[in-house]
């Protein structure tokens, strides 16, 4: 098979091979390489004011001098501006914040500094880099969850530079802030480190955890500046704004020196029928998964062959190549599949070589990472197979080649991954290898997306009256509210739910303000997603495997489910809603189970809308209620379906944001659509919509639901409905109809560029579709979306602006 000599060599050795490799097939399946070209550093001199102490600090750890965009943001703040610094990993963040922080620290003696970050991890590498420095007064310390009672004492008293988390700030500083008053008193910096991780309803939350920030540290006489950090995306200052509240600047321009890198995009081929590959891979679960639609018996799905398998023989090719290379794949139990074929297709090719070969992942005993991560930098390893575990604060560099198994789900995990590879200003290679995924599709056959300008905005919205209502309460509980902070909480919202938490009775007016009328303080979960978890315990044992979010326990845990849990299958034997449990036991049957439901949609108000002739496009308050009825057993491989049994769950309702869009059936009728075919083509559209939503906002596919109709009672047009599953919203469609021209122009390519002929998984299917995606129209859905783009306007300026007007027809 391989050629086995095992002589080191680099990223063009490899590209070179793994061409060849392509080169044979009939369709090559590198579908585009970007040369990413070296960038020689920009620097910058020592900004004037920076405190000379501070200065020499950075110069003794080999700091000789600021790059631009460091001195850039870290001015900006100094002068006291709100700033974002949106650059790439291993930019140097960390100094453009540290500058000014260390440099008030040292002017004045009482000055404080809060830094906030999503993980302890990254909170602990922050407070080593700021140990190392050695500055005398600074005394930096981290507060979280684990922090002994009498450290936290200490840290409260003297620390002067507080490395925590959102959640402490919410469970703990907030609450208890007369004991904290002095720190508040003094604080000048707020800094918020890979602040993209607050999106959706957790970012939401946040928001309003740092308007109760501003709202405490103006109480005591304060008024710090924010610096965030931020991957690249699309508007930084916006989102940097909408979480904090306050204007803020972007310093973007990334100016430190890179090392060039070949980036090549890899699409899997489609599988001929009866290859051999297809019933080999369909056991073991490594094909992907078998198309949906209802297939007549005898004929076969599509297939495209797995990512997973690709990966591996990848890595396979790279370590004969005797390429250091690092494998990123999403889950656990993929990342010990890819390693294990690498090595069996190793040994096969020379015994032995395949314990050059290893898997990594979260849930290691860290002995055993540490062990790992040394025998690759030693060269003992020569491929990883790893979950994303390395994402953030290990520091491990230095590699050949990245190989990318699917979308990562933001051009920040990308980059981040990517960025492994490469010694010292060498070349490096990553290959983006693509999911059987619309956007994973759409992606590597459009690289502009990638490494153009980035579009993916960090979305969340603070007035969702979810978490808007919640997070008054903790404000209330905190201090009085008073029609002076209304402002802050986003004014005529926030005073319409204050108004609505005193009819509950949850708050009092008084002259003085609104008062929280409870002994204890509010129950407030910031990464709360509606209702308790749903637990999966093996019935026999007694022993809890894992946990279901709600909203998905439905459709995933329904009494007769296939459940697939770390590689290992099995079947639920019942589940009990009202304690949030879910019996199961271990089977591996030779089916799989599809849950089918009904959802049902109603307008309840439209806050915004553009009216383009045949075409409408909306955004607005949507009550959703959806069943699980039924579901489908499906014969593994083939597809072919077993039986339907029905259901006996009950209904579940949500009130959140949707965006949607009707088409005239007399513009369907002119660009070709046959009346019988428009419910296939709307739904075919809504499920490519779906998939490609997460391309302009920072969500991912199951965020998000769809409902179309060729003739909904709301609108009295055909409609495609693409709603948060959140309720109050999150966001994400939000955002849809603010970029709706670009959104739907990048779904329309997504299926028009698919090689299939009536839908596949690339394109138009849905591996949630409760309807077993049942009538899709791949060629109609194009119809629709080009009919649908001829009449929208490029950008969205509503043309109708009308919020909080209860639609006519709800
Ligand atoms: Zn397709
Ligand atoms: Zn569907």
């Amino acid at each position: 098979m391989h050629g086995v000599t095992a002589t080191a060599s680099g990223p063009a050795e490899l590209l070179h091979r793994l061409r060849a490799r392509s080169g044979a097939a009939a369709q090559s399946p590198i579908t585009h390489i970007e040369h990413v070209t070296a960038r020689a550093g920009r620097v910058s001199a020592w900004p004037s004011w920076a405190d000379a102490g501070v200065r020499d600090a950075f110069v003794r750890q080999g700091i000789t001098a600021p790059w631009d965009h460091q001195a850039d943001a870290a001015t900006l703040a100094w002068q006291g501006t709100h700033v974002v610094l949106a650059t790439g990993t291993a930019s140097g963040k960390s100094l453009a914040y540290q500058l000014p922080a260390l440099t008030t620290l040292a002017g004045d003696p009482k000055a404080t500094v809060l830094y906030l970050s999503p993980t302890k991890a990254l909170a602990a590498d922050q407070l080593r880099g700021l140990t190392r420095l050695g500055l005398d007064g600074v005394r930096p310390a981290t507060l979280d969850g684990d922090t002994p009672r009498e450290e936290r004492e200490w840290v409260r008293q003297h620390a002067r530079f507080v490395l925590t988390n959102p959640d402490m700030l919410h469970h703990s500083l907030l609450p208890g802030h007369a004991r904290w008053a002095v720190f508040f008193r003094r604080l000048s910096y707020v800094v918020i480190d890979e602040c993209h991780a607050y999106r959706g309803v957790f970012g939401s939350h946040v928001a309003h955890v740092l308007r109760r920030l501003r709202r405490t540290a103006a109480r005591y006489g304060s008024s710090p500046t924010f610096i965030l950090a931020s991957a690249t995306s699309g508007d930084p200052a916006g989102s940097a704004s909408r979480l904090t509240g306050v204007p803020v600047s972007a310093v973007t321009d990334d100016a430190s020196p890179r090392g060039p890198v070949t980036f090549a995009l890899w699409e899997p081929p489609l599988l001929p029928p009866s290859s051999p590959d297809r019933s080999s891979s369909a056991g073991t679960g490594l094909a992907s998964r078998t198309a949906g639609a209802d297939l007549a018996a005898g004929e076969e799905p599509l297939i495209r062959r797995s990512a997973l398998r690709e990966t591996a023989d990848l890595l396979t090719d790279a370590v004969v190549a005797g390429t250091r290379t690092l494998a990123f794949i999403r889950s656990r139990r993929g990342a010990e599949v890819v390693a294990t074929i690498a090595r069996r297709s190793l040994d096969e090719a020379v015994p032995g070589l395949g314990d050059r070969v290893a898997a990594y992942r979260g849930g290691y005993l860290r002995e055993d990472r540490r062990r790992i991560e040394r025998a690759l930098l030693s060269g003992e390893l020569l491929g990883l197979a790893s979950t994303n575990a390395l994402e953030l604060g290990v520091d491990l560099a230095g590699l050949d080649a990245v190989l990318i198994c699917g979308w990562p789900g933001t051009r920040a995990s990308l980059w981040q991954q990517a960025g492994r590879a490469g010694r010292a200003g060498g070349e490096a290679l990553a290959v983006l290898i693509a999911r059987d995924d619309p956007l994973d599709t759409y992606l590597v056959h459009h690289p502009e997306a990638l490494f153009g300008r980035p579009v993916e905005a960090t979305v969340l919205d603070p007035a969702n009256p979810y978490v808007l209502g919640p997070q008054l309460c903790c404000a209330a509980s905190e201090a009085p509210l008073t029609e002076n902070d209304l402002a802050l909480f986003g004014g005529a919202p926030a005073l319409e739910a204050i108004r609505s938490l005193v009819e509950q009775g949850v708050l009092r007016r008084r002259p003085s303000g609104w008062y929280w009328t409870h002994r204890g303080r509010p129950d407030v979960d910031l990464r709360g997603t509606g209702g308790a978890p749903v637990s999966v315990v093996e019935a026999a044992t007694g022993r809890l495997l894992g946990t279901v979010d709600q909203g998905s326990s439905h459709a995933m845990l329904h009494e007769g489910a296939v459940h697939l849990h770390q590689g290992v299958t099995y079947l639920v034997d019942e589940l009990d809603l009202d304690d949030a449990i879910a019996l199961v036991h271990q089977e591996e049957p030779d089916w799989t189970t599809q849950a089918r439901d009904v959802t049902e949609l109603s307008v309840v108000s439209v806050r915004s809308s553009v009216d383009a002739g045949p075409v409408g496009l909306f955004l607005g308050e949507v009550d959703v209620t959806n069943q699980v009825v039924s579901y489908q057993r499906r014969r593994l491989g083939s597809g072919e379906v077993i039986d339907t049994k029905p259901l006996d769950l009950p209904v579940r309702e949500l009130r959140t944001v949707a965006v949607w869009f009707t088409v005239s059936p007399q513009a369907l009728a002119a660009a070709g659509v046959e009346w019988a075919d428009v419910p296939g083509a709307l739904h075919a559209a809504e499920h490519a919509g779906i998939g490609l939503l997460p391309l302009i906002a920072t969500c991912d596919r199951w965020d998000i639901g769809g409902l179309s109709t060729a003739n909904h009672p709301d609108t009295e047009a055909p409609t495609v409905f693409v709603y948060d599953g959140h309720p109050g919203g999150a966001g994400f469609a939000e955002r849809a109809y603010a970029t709706a021209a670009e959104w739907l122009q990048a779904t329309r390519s997504a299926i028009a560029s698919c090689g299939c002929e009536t839908g596949c998984p690339s394109c138009v299917q849905s591996p949630k579709c409760g309807n077993g995606n049942n009538p899709l129209d791949k060629p109609g859905a194009v119809q629709v979306l080009t009919t649908v783009l001829a009449a929208l306007p490029p950008t969205t300026e509503p043309t109708h602006s009308h919020p909080a007007v209860p639609h006519p027809r709800a």
